[in-house]
Order: C-alpha cells, then structure tokens, then sequence
C-alpha cells in the first residue's frame, strides 16, 4: 500500500510528488506547505481543509453526467438537484456549495426548521427548496412564507397528518401556496449500512392507501394543481445499484398512474441521494459497484422506459445527493504527538557492567539479525522477554535489568518485521498485529470521525509527508480523548502502515479525507474537545489563498457553549491563584498572565507538535 489507496478512493484529487502529497488541481499545493504555513501563525491542533474546487468538481459531474444521459436517451424531463443542508451546515461548506452551485441553479434541502431557515436565507430566490422530514405547523407556517417570499419551494409531505396542515394553512391565510410533494412508502429498500430510509418498515413516507387519500384531500380542498412531486430515498452510501433501480420501477409505476388519476401539475420525480463515495483504501474492499455515469444513465433510462409504456411525459429528475458533493472537500490534518513504542529507542540502552545471561543473549541476538535468521531470532527474544517478566517478577532481576530487556527485544520486533515485510506469512501478520505501533494523534475521532465511532465507517488516512520510504509499522490511532473508544485500531484485513520517525527530529503529520459529509455537525465535543479551526483554501494557477480562517472555540467559548458563565469561571481562578500564598507578587501575576492565556487557547494539545 505504497500510495495509500489513492488510486482507489482519491478520484485523482491528490497526487504524491516529491515524497508529499499534492492537490491535483491547477498551481497543485502540497498540504504540508499549507498546513506548514498555518502553523506559522501560532494555531495547533488538528486543522480541517475546505477544498471549493472539489466541490466544484463534483457538482459539474453531477449535472453532466445527467445531461449526457438525458441527451444520449432524448429524454423530455429536466434534470435539477439541491443539497441536504444536513450533509454539513458549517458556513464555510455551505458558501461554497451555493457559490460553485450557482451557475447550474443548485438548490438546497432541509429537514427541519433550523435548515429550512438557512435554506431561505442562503439560497437566490430562483432556486430550488425541497423540504423533507417531520413538520408542525409552523414548519410548515415557514414553507408558506418561504414560497410567498419569491422561493422555488415544495414541501414533501411524509404522512397524512402533514398534508392536513398545509390545508389548515392554506384556509387560514392568504399566504402562496409552495408546491406540494408526497414521498412515497416504496416496497424496495437500500443497500448498506444507511439502508433504513426505505422500504415497508421506514419512518418515512405515504403507503399506496394514503397517497390515494391524499389526491382526494387535496382535490377537495382544490389544491390538487399544487402537487408537483414524488419523492422517494433509499438511504445513504447505497453500496449496489440494483436497491435503486427497483426502487425506481416502482417510483415511476406510482407516478405514472397518479398522472391518469388525474394529477396534472405533477411533473417530478425526486430519487433523493444515496449516491455512494469510496471511503475505503484498498481494492479487494471497495465499497461500491458503480459509476456515477451507471447511476444517472440508469435512473434517466428507466424512467423513460416506465413512462413511454405507460404513455406518460417524461418528468423532471431531482436529486438531493449530498455526501457525493460534499465529501472530498474537506481535510482533516492532524500531527502524531506521540509514538508509543519510542521510549524503547536503543539509545535509552543502559547496559551494566555484568549483566543477567538472558540479557547478554537478547543483545547478541540484536547485533547479529540478519535476513535469513530473523524469525528465528524473533521468536528467540519474545520467548526471553517471557522469561524475564517472570524472573522480574520473582526478584532476580532489578528494574534497569528489565528496562534494557525491553529495549531490546523492542528492536529485535522492529527489525525483524523490517527484514521479513516481503514475507507474506500469516505468523509474521499476526505478530504484527500484536506488536503493532500505537500513534497518538492531537485529534478527537468524536469530534472528527463520529461515524468511525459510531458506524465503525472507515476514512482514508494517510501521511502527508515521508511518501518517498516504504511504511512499515502496522499502525493504530490513538485520539487524545481519555476515552477507550478514541482508537482506530490495526485492522489486519485493511491495514494501515505507517512511518517509523522519530519525533524529536521531524514531524509527522496523518491526513483524514473525504471527512466533509456528515462528520461536522455530527462531531461530538466528548472531553470537550471543539470542531477543529478550519480554512477554505482557493487554489488558482499562480499558486493559493488560505481564507475563511476560523479557529476552534477556545476553552471558556467551549464552557460557555454547555451553559457555564465564563466570566465566573475566569473570576473563581484568579481569586484562587491571587489568594494563595508562598509566591511573590511578580510571580503570581506572571502566572496570571499564562492563565490568561491557556484559557484563551483551543483545548488541543500545544507541545510542539
Ligand atoms: C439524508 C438524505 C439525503 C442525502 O443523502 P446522501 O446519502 O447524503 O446523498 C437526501 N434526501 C433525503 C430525504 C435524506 O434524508
């Protein structure tokens, strides 16, 4: 895994050149020398990278691969599609989507009143809001403001009860009306871990009873002429594309029977997202089987299909995928504090003058290893190390005695495994699992990766330096959170090998992609651990711009965030520090000073790393 994967996950957005690795785009920056030049402005910790042009890409993409399909199979519908804000609802994310958006007439979703609110305020009056999820009445209240407002609006009913209250709203006001949508409960489900979203047993959606009560509700209330379109979504991350096809016949079948029931203003069809994004860096376990060219040639052929039989116009297509565009965006970048079995550096070797045989033992097998005796050896000094846990134990030998012990079968390991890594034995590959290297990152996988926490979703991760010598250490993370479960462990059927530096000398610093899609706002503050300071950087021809800077709340900004008055806080430290005795003045008020400071700091890690 010499490259990490990037041929398989990175869709050629990365390259690596000169032992870094390089945004693939225009005056192609490497993140070190963005991180690099970050850092020289004081900020640590870990440090999230907003990439615009990748959204950018992914948009484009999108939409023409939509058309290609749409003209290859002269398809009469349009193609349209709008953004789940709860993919991300970060500022800087969503500027950039509606920004690289807005030459196509991209959209927004929302599924609930905060997003619906920042769906209006963000998008331009002329394009699409599409409104998902449970509503009240005020929601829903907000959907006719929006619509009477100038927006492109529809709101998706997901049960009766819903559409009772658009009703109830329409008599008692003079406000527009926004179109009307209705998502049906569909027979198919996803694929995946996210399935859920569809099939019999969903939260959401109208069976074919209800849908038939809904056209006669809104026929009565002559509202019939609002009811625009029919929506479905499978689930998130859809790992096969079969789940979608099926889920379509029996789409488009409803759809073209509502049309000769009489539902002449329906004109689309929203398939919703799902579109999947490969998260996974190796081949053998990639996590989908198609392109984004099968997926839209697929959904624009069978709908033509369906309704050609059926004698139906072609309706218009919307999307809502989100984790698609907004995935590959964003970087997160963090440095290795620590590397555990580093306090184990031979030169730490504190040899006596006579030492305990097993020791002088473990030392010629140190100096003598060589290609063809390493397994041997190795096995040799884990069967030594043993003995002299127990000789330690029972009082034989003192603490120096084990401390060299340590040292040295430590390095017998590492060597060992460096000679026989072409080896493909499964001994060799379980030893590595156990004496894997652990790498103590300044991150929070809560705050960062929650669905590697959660969903045990894997991300790609990689250094973005050193990427001229072989990896060699079977690697797991450790985050800085006191918590057992911040650890992304050495997964012997995708393994991760890392660098074995040495901290004191250089840095090293592991990159986390494909992290824009559902981590933010997911991300948990467990320790108190905030959202990473994060930047947009523009990359144009000439070289790029870091903008957009916006750091991780600092330690009495995170308190005050749980409900703490942070100046009650920062009074009850100071009396107790100015109250205490045994300093002098001058030192109490230095200290004051750096407390001052400490509490005006992120909670990440500040070594020098
Ligand atoms: C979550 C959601 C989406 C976005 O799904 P992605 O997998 O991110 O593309 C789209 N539509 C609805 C209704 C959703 O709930």
């Amino acid at each position: 895994m010499e490259n990490f994967g990037l041929d398989v996950w990175s869709n050629k957005n990365y390259i690596i050149e000169n032992s870094e690795i390089k945004l693939n785009y225009k005056s192609m920056p490497s993140i070190l020398e963005i991180i690099k030049k970050i850092r020289s402005n004081d900020v640590r910790g870990p440090i999230l990278l907003r990439f615009p042009h990748l959204i950018k890409k992914q948009i484009k993409n999108l939409y023409s691969y939509f058309h290609k399909a749409i003209k290859e199979n002269n398809y009469q519908g349009s193609f349209n599609a709008v953004f789940p804000l709860k993919v991300n609802q970060f500022p800087w994310a969503v500027d950039a989507i509606t920004k690289q958006g807005a030459e196509f007439n991209y959209g927004l979703e929302a599924g609930s009143k905060a997003e619906l609110v920042l769906a209006m305020s963000q998008s331009k009056l002329k394009s699409n809001i599409t409104v998902n999820g449970f509503k009240d009445k005020e929601m829903i209240t907000l959907g006719f403001i929006a619509a009477q407002s100038g927006h492109n609006i529809t709101i998706t009913i997901e049960g009766l009860g819903e559409l009772k209250t658009i009703l109830e709203v329409a008599r008692e006001s003079s406000l527009r009306v926004p179109n009307i949508g209705i998502r049906v409960k569909l027979h198919s489900s996803g694929s995946g871990i996210w399935a859920k979203s569809g099939g019999m047993d969903s939260k959401f959606g109208l069976t074919s009873t209800e849908i038939i009560k809904a056209i006669s509700l809104l026929k009565e209330s002559n509202l019939l002429n609002y009811f625009t379109m029919l929506h479905f979504h499978i689930g998130s991350q859809m790992t096969d594309i079969a789940p979608l096809k099926k889920a379509l016949r029996e789409a488009g079948n409803i759809y073209a029977e509502l049309k000769k029931m009489g539902a002449s203003s329906l004109c689309s069809i929203n398939i919703g997202g799902g579109l999947a994004v490969e998260y996974d860096q190796h081949t053998h376990t990639k996590s989908h089987n198609y392109s984004i060219e099968e997926f839209s040639s697929s959904v624009v052929f069978l709908l033509k299909e369906i309704m050609n039989v059926k004698n139906v116009a072609h309706p218009n297509i919307f999307t809502e995928s989100g984790r698609y565009i907004a995935a590959s965006h964003c970087v997160l970048v963090a440095p290795v504090l620590e590397l555990f079995t580093q306090d184990y550096q031979e030169s730490l070797l504190n040899l006596k003058e006579k030492n305990p045989p097993l020791i002088e033992e473990l030392e010629d097998l140190n100096k003598s290893l060589n290609n063809k005796n390493a397994i041997e050896y190795l096995h040799d000094a884990l069967d030594h190390m043993e003995s002299l846990f127990t000789l330690f134990d029972l009082g034989y030998i003192d603490l120096q005695d084990r401390s060299n012990a340590e040292i040295l079968v430590h390095n017998i390991i590492k060597k060992a495994l460096y000679l026989t890594h072409t080896h493909n034995n499964d001994e060799l590959k379980q030893l590595q699992v156990k004496l894997q290297e652990r790498y103590l990152v300044n991150v929070s996988i809560f705050q960062s990766l929650p669905d590697y926490w959660g969903l045990k979703q894997h991300f790609p991760i990689m250094p973005i330096h050193h990427l001229n010598s072989t990896p060699r250490r079977a690697a797991s993370l450790w985050d800085i959170t006191c918590d057992s479960d911040g650890e992304i462990c050495f997964d012997p059927q995708k393994p991760l090998y890392l660098h074995d530096i040495n901290l004191n000398e250089e840095d090293y610093f592991l990159a986390f992609f494909n992290v824009g899609a559902y981590q933010e706002t997911l991300g948990m503050n467990h320790n108190l651990f905030t959202h990473p300071s994060e930047y947009t950087i523009k990359i144009d021809d000439e070289g790029y711009k870091i903008q957009n800077s916006f750091e991780s709340k600092n330690i009495l900004q995170i308190l005050k965030s749980i409900g703490y008055n942070e100046n009650n806080i920062l009074q009850k430290l100071k009396q107790d520090l100015l109250s205490s005795n045994f300093i002098t003045e001058k030192e109490k008020n230095d200290t004051l000073a750096k407390l001052e400071t400490f509490v005006e700091q992120n909670g990440y890690l500040r070594t020098t790393n």
